[in-house]
C-alpha cells in the first residue's frame, strides 16, 4: 500500500527508530511518545485493524506478541508493560495498518 504510512515504515522508505525487526514484523518506537517506553509494534504486510486479521494472519498475529516481550526486555522493562490495539477509528485508531502499541516504564494507568 504505497499511501500507508506504516507500510512505507515497514519496507523502510520512511525512517523510523526500530527497535526490532524480522521478515514478517517490525517494532519502532512512537513519535509521540505517552510512557518512558512507547513502541508501536507492525506487521510488516498491510492489514488494515485487527478486525482485518485472517486465519492465514494468525501465526503472524501471534508473533506480534512474541515480538513484545523482545521489545520490553531490549527496553530494560522485562514482562512488565501495557498492550493497546485501537481498532477502528471510533476506538481511537488514526494509522489504518495494525499496530501494538508497547507501553511501559512507569504506572500506565490511562489507555492511548
Ligand atoms: P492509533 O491512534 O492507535 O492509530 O496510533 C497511531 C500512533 O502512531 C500514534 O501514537 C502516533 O503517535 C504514531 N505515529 C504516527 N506516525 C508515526 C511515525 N511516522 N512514526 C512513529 N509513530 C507514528
Ligand atoms: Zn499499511
Amino acid at each position: 500500500m504505497d499511501d500507508c504510512i506504516f507500510c512505507q515504515i515497514g519496507s523502510g522508505k520512511i525512517p523510523a527508530e526500530v527497535v526490532y525487526q524480522d521478515e514478517t514484523v517490525m517494532a519502532f518506537k512512537d513519535i509521540h511518545p505517552k510512557a518512558p517506553v512507547h513502541v508501536l509494534v507492525i506487521p510488516k504486510k498491510h492489514i488494515a485493524s485487527a478486525a482485518d486479521i485472517t486465519k492465514a494472519d494468525l501465526p503472524i498475529a501471534a508473533h506480534i506478541l512474541e515480538v513484545a516481550n523482545i521489545v520490553a526486555e531490549k527496553e530494560g522493562i522485562p514482562g512488565a508493560y501495557k498492550l493497546v490495539i485501537n481498532t477502528g477509528p471510533s476506538a481511537g485508531q488514526v494509522v489504518m495498518h495494525l499496530h501494538m502499541h508497547l507501553l511501559g516504564g512507569k504506572r500506565i494507568t490511562a489507555v492511548v
